[in-house]
């Protein structure tokens, strides 16, 4: 390919505060139409808006776990424009000085680091949502969204392929959530991401016209997006044409992104400060106080993960992917180390990046989903610790034991999963195999050691997986060496 592709992310994500923006409204979602505004937040002229404190330091907290510069002057400014979600005929945002600035984020790709810078994050408001009934030829308006605290992310263009973005993006939401800053719902619009992508002949150090694409509901849209866009302009370059700058909405079911407008400019928005909300000041002692209040981010995490449980890196990344499937982690190994005295920190890893990522993948679920505790997974493996059953039948008990949320123990009884570790009855069926198995035997004998595994793999079978593996090992290896 001649041409190579630069990406920079806008990300708007929807604040975890209670109240909205600049009133007392609440914020929850999925209520009643038009049941939470007041004058303020529904642009009422004279109404005076008040700045939501725990939004400020929510950003703060944000800009610091992406090693930016926290503003001490904050203005709120008003970006002007006309449209039925938006009440009160202008957004209010922080264009002149925003909260935070100059920071990075580094992510993973393919196991090489690479850093992405954060031009800035600022505070604003959310509009309105505007519900098209085409059936009745009628727009709806719901202004329960309008004025639900902001923040927006914008990136440096660093960014080179839709992976990159792709992973950026996964290790944002990853420490948004660990922030608990925001539930970075992208189905419910609480994460929303736009692209701006150029391409540019290989080697030229000029950014080239840049589109700006809306409306991604989710990250594979993002990755499918970026990489429709970047045909679309070479194919246009190639072709002798010339990029127009502008703002494009990507239909996700069509694959393609169309047209919407031609790309504003600030002289449209008609830009300045909010007579109504004077310019704070946040201190240093307000930055110290939340800075030494932060919670581990994901990439401490994974370092501790190395460091205190011994886990390969490949562990600690999948294991930290997100908070939810960490603290189950260590609460797992917490209880089980307890219960044997010892560290086993790589069996629960096991546990969780094998057979539960199987699980909620078979299943299109998420550990939330699933009924399984910290609890349930440690006395499972006590079960195998004391040989009541075999690793194949723990992976049964596991996959009921997650989705009817009953006891090991009890599951076992129920279907009658306990492991044979009978002498007598095992010495049976390993005679009934070596009887039904003679070339096998004479293979094993003339010293192919694989044909073993398949005398131990007909047992297992003949038990329905329920033999104690050591035991059938044991026995096999006796009746050949005495009887054949
Ligand atoms: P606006 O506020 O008008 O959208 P910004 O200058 O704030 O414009 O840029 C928005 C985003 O576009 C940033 O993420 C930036 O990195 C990205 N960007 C700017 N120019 C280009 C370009 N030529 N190609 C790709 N991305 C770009
Ligand atoms: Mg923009
Ligand atoms: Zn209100």
């Amino acid at each position: 390919m001649k041409y190579e592709t630069v990406v920079g992310l806008e990300i708007h994500v929807e604040l975890k505060t209670q109240s909205k923006m600049f009133c007392a409204c609440s914020t929850a979602f999925g209520s009643e139409p038009n049941s939470q505004c007041c004058p303020i937040c529904l642009g009422i002229p004279g109404a005076l808006p008040t700045i939501n404190k725990k939004a400020v330091e929510l950003a703060i907290k944000t800009g610091l776990a992406l090693n930016c510069k926290i503003s001490e002057y904050n203005t709120m400014d008003r970006k002007n424009y006309f449209y039925p979600d938006l009440p009160k005929a202008y957004q209010t945002t922080q264009q002149y000085h925003p909260i935070c600035r100059d920071g990075y984020l580094d992510i993973n790709i393919d196991g090489r680091k690479k850093r992405v810078g954060i031009t800035r994050i600022h505070l604003e408001e959310d509009a309105g949502k505007l519900i098209h009934d085409s059936e009745n030829s009628l727009s709806l308006i719901d202004y329960n969204r309008a004025g639900v605290p902001l923040i927006e992310i914008v990136t440096e263009p660093h960014i080179e392929s839709p992976e990159e973005a792709v992973a950026f993006l996964e290790e944002l939401r990853n420490i948004l959530i660990y922030l608990d800053v925001s539930d970075c719902k992208m189905q419910e619009g609480s994460l929303r991401c736009d692209v701006n992508l150029s391409i540019r002949p290989k080697g030229q150090t000029s950014l080239g016209t840049r589109t700006e694409m809306k409306n991604l509901n989710s990250f594979r849209a993002v990755q499918r997006a970026i990489k429709n866009e970047a045909e679309r302009q070479q194919n246009i370059l190639e072709s002798g044409g010339e990029i127009l700058q502008e703002t494009r909405r990507w239909d996700d079911l069509k694959g393609q992104s169309v047209a919407m407008r031609e790309k504003q400019e600030a002289d449209d928005y008609r830009y300045f400060q909010d007579p109504d909300l004077v310019p704070f000041i946040i201190d240093n002692q307000m930055v110290e106080k939340i800075k030494n209040n932060m919670p581990e981010l994901p990439a401490q995490k994974r370092e501790r993960f190395v460091s205190e449980y011994g886990l390969p890196e490949y562990d600690s990344r999948i294991l930290t992917s997100s908070r939810e499937l960490a603290d189950f982690f260590e609460a797992s190994v917490k209880l089980y180390d307890e219960m044997k005295g010892s560290k086993e920190s790589k069996t629960v890893s096991n546990w969780l990046m094998g057979d539960l990522m199987r699980l909620t993948k078979e299943l299109g679920v998420e550990l939330g989903d699933l009924k399984l505790t910290p609890s349930l997974l440690v006395q499972l493996l006590k079960l195998i610790d004391q040989g009541v059953i075999s690793s194949p039948i723990a992976k049964e008990v596991f996959d009921e034991m997650c989705q009817s949320g009953q006891e090991p123990d009890k599951i076992v009884e129920k279907k009658g999963l306990r492991q044979i570790s009978d002498i007598d009855q095992l010495k049976e069926i390993v005679r009934e195999v070596i009887q039904e198995n003679p070339k096998t035997i004479a293979d094993y004998k003339a010293g192919k050691k694989k044909a073993f595994g398949h005398l131990v793999g007909q047992t297992m079978k003949k038990t329905k997986g329920k033999a104690n593996p050591q035991l059938v090992n044991k026995l096999l290896q006796d009746e050949i060496n005495i009887f054949q």
